[in-house]
């Protein structure tokens, strides 16, 4: 699934249809694709993994979901759920979901928590993650409220950055740990961003996907479906310190007060 900083790319990369009419909208989705026609890209945006279309009165949110994917003035054999023509060139979305956003989309989105935008703030995720003590780490940095944007690579790398233990308690967490774990996702979301531009992400990776800590040289757990998000997680159980005795808490069935 791409995540955030794969979005930013995409945003940059469509850059050229800003301003443009939209003379042609077809594609298998069901929504009224008459209606896109004519209007206006007034600006690309991006909240977390949505990707969104503002035209003149009606704004398109596009998420890649598990398998999506995009062209840019080029097809895949596949239907497209979504293609749109400009005098310029087309846009193809495959496999996504698309739908309308009715009215502004500063009124759609909590915009503070997108990780990457301009309005992130951590004093208001750190508000959010203080009402949540029995929130487990590795569920935290996958829950788009909190983090929009944040994804499987993103957890597993942050939480071996910051020698967190993704079943640590986030109400454990000491609270300039907590802070560090807030800053940390968005100072790597960027180096995600760079280095996926670069063409090193995979590279760059020290947790996610590995077999050996790089700190202890002993050998990583590799947890199939870690936590109530059920993900994919890579951590060190000797520099990863677990905060709090999470073993009371079940993984696997809803926490009491969430
Ligand atoms: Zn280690």
């Amino acid at each position: 699934m791409p995540e955030g900083p794969s979005i930013v790319i995409l945003r940059e990369e469509v850059a050229a249809f800003t301003g443009k009419a939209v003379e042609r909208a077809e594609g298998n989705s069901k929504l009224d694709k008459s209606r896109l026609v004519g209007q206006t890209v007034q600006s690309f945006r991006s909240w977390g993994k949505h990707f969104l279309i503002e035209l003149d009165d009606v704004s398109l949110r596009i998420h890649l979901l598990l398998f999506g994917s995009y062209r840019i003035n080029e097809r895949k054999q596949s239907s497209p759920r979504l293609s749109l023509g400009f005098a310029n060139g087309e846009l193809n979305f495959y496999a996504c979901s698309v739908q309308f956003i009715e009215g502004p989309l500063d009124e759609a989105y909590e915009w503070s928590a997108d990780v990457m935008g301009d309005a992130w703030d951590s004093r208001a995720v750190l508000k959010k993650l203080r009402a949540r003590p029995r929130l487990l780490a590795c569920d935290a940095l996958l829950d788009q409220t909190l983090f929009s944007g944040s994804g499987n690579i993103i957890k597993n790398e942050v939480l071996f950055r910051t020698r967190i233990h993704p079943l640590s308690l986030i109400g454990e967490l000491p609270a300039a740990k907590l802070r560090e774990l807030a800053k940390e996702v968005r100072v790597y979301s960027f180096d995600f961003l760079r280095w996926k531009r670069e063409g090193k992400l995979k590279a760059n990776w020290l947790a996610h996907t590995k077999t050996t800590c790089p700190r202890c040289k002993i050998p990583f757990v590799k947890a199939k479906s870690l936590g109530r998000s059920k993900r994919r997680a890579f951590y060190c159980e000797r520099c990863q310190k677990r905060h709090g005795d999470s073993e009371k808490v079940s993984v696997n069935a809803p926490v009491a007060e969430e």
